[in-house]
């Protein structure tokens, strides 16, 4: 086992070019980023609405396979609008991993609701249905038309899976449990843009979606997010709350509900339509990225690759390595970054973190695990050779 750190090291500079220093994941424009951007300045459709946030909408749509989107402010606001949408309400509590970044998290806290912590499986790194299912076993009762956590008293609302660095979470097992529960799922698929599960785009599966198209994402926006539903009622519902729930009423400003400015200005969706124009050729520059370092890191030992799950495609976001010892992996972390790569460690776990760390929760062990020996290298679309 010791040396994996100075192992993993030399394979991943062996795959990546000797610019120094090298970014985790930069975004990527041509003139057509330019283009679409100066075509809003000159117009003059700037702001809250305008024909490239319709546009982003129409394609996003089509291309995650759903059949609405609507584009956001950010990815947090998604997830925030996914779990009104799915009935949270103050006092509730929602089931999501430890394992994600802190706005799955967030967009729960902001509902007045509070996570309910599931571990993940290790080898997706997303929430497991086999520990979704013992935990439900465990302290889940139905009462009346809700499921209540017995220990708790708070009634479980909905069930959020995120699917970690791109690789697409086991769906079906966990829309199974959800479904013998009568549990909405949400997917936090804000890593996951372009990625599918026997050939079906994720995104479409639960009852809603979230996208980020923040700058480290797959496609940027500057800033943006996404929600996507199957579900038109639902999807309507999603445009009126994030639109200040403002009534049609000629020209009189007439809102029904407390509603949210979370729309998405048309100066980013501008970047954004481009950006969609890229992205198929994003995914084949990160899919050869990816089996440059399968190849440079298998047969390693005390480290390996993590590969997409059998039977799907993962977009490969952040390609991410895990070693058998975290001294090693700490010893990695410290190495690449004094060589001038940019890798990171996963996320703190959530229920470490001080805001959320009395919230109810299951056994987390594999989340502890992945948190201590996963790494992160440099995954900018580029790097193993031209974007198409
Ligand atoms: C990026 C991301 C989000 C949303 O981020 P924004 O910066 O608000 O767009 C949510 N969840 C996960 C897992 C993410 O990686």
């Amino acid at each position: 086992m010791a040396g994996a750190a100075h192992a993993l090291l030399a394979a991943v500079e062996a795959v990546l070019p000797p610019q120094r220093p090298l970014p985790l994941h930069e975004p990527t424009f041509s003139a057509r980023e330019r283009a679409y951007v100066v075509d809003c300045v000159e117009t003059g459709w700037v702001s809250s609405v305008g024909a490239y946030v319709d546009r982003f909408e129409r394609e996003l749509a089509e291309i995650c396979g759903v059949k609405r989107a609507i584009a956001v402010v950010n990815g947090t606001a998604a997830l925030h609008v996914c779990l009104l949408l799915s009935g949270v309400r103050p006092g509730d509590e929602v089931i999501a991993p430890s394992f994600t970044f802190v706005a799955t998290a967030n967009a729960i806290a902001y509902c007045g609701a509070l996570p309910h912590f599931v571990d993940i499986d290790a080898e997706r790194l997303a929430l497991s249905p086999t520990a979704l299912a013992a935990r439900l076993d465990a302290v889940a009762e139905r009462r009346g038309g809700s499921v209540v956590n017995r220990e708790t008293g708070r009634p479980i609302r909905a069930v959020v899976v995120m699917h970690a660095f791109g690789h697409p979470a086991d769906i079906d097992g966990l829309r199974d449990v959800c479904d013998v529960w009568g549990l909405p799922l949400v997917e936090d698929a804000a890593e996951s843009l372009g990625s599918s599960q026997d050939g079906r785009p994720l995104g479409g599966d639960g009852l809603c979606a979230a996208l980020s198209f923040n700058g480290n994402k797959v496609v940027t926006t500057g800033g943006g997010g996404a929600v996507l539903s199957n579900d038109v009622g639902l999807a309507a519902r999603a445009k009126h709350l994030t639109t200040t729930a403002r009534v049609a009423d000629g020209w009189n400003f007439v809102h029904d509900e407390v509603g949210y400015n979370y729309r998405m200005p048309n100066l980013n969706a501008a970047l954004g339509c481009a950006q969609l124009e890229a992205l198929p050729g994003f995914l084949l520059a990160k899919r050869a990225l990816a089996r440059r370092y399968a190849d440079a890191i298998d047969g390693l030992s005390g480290v390996g690759f993590i590969a997409e799950p059998a039977g799907c495609q993962s977009n490969y976001w952040l390609c991410a390595a895990r070693f058998d010892d975290r001294g090693e992996r700490d010893r990695f972390l410290a190495l690449s970054n004094e060589a001038g790569l940019m890798t990171r460690p996963p996320w703190r776990p959530m229920h470490q973190l001080p805001m959320f760390e009395t919230c109810a929760k299951g056994d987390l062990s594999q989340t502890v695990r992945a948190a201590e020996t996963v790494v992160n290298l440099p995954s900018t679309p580029g790097l193993a050779g031209e974007v198409a």
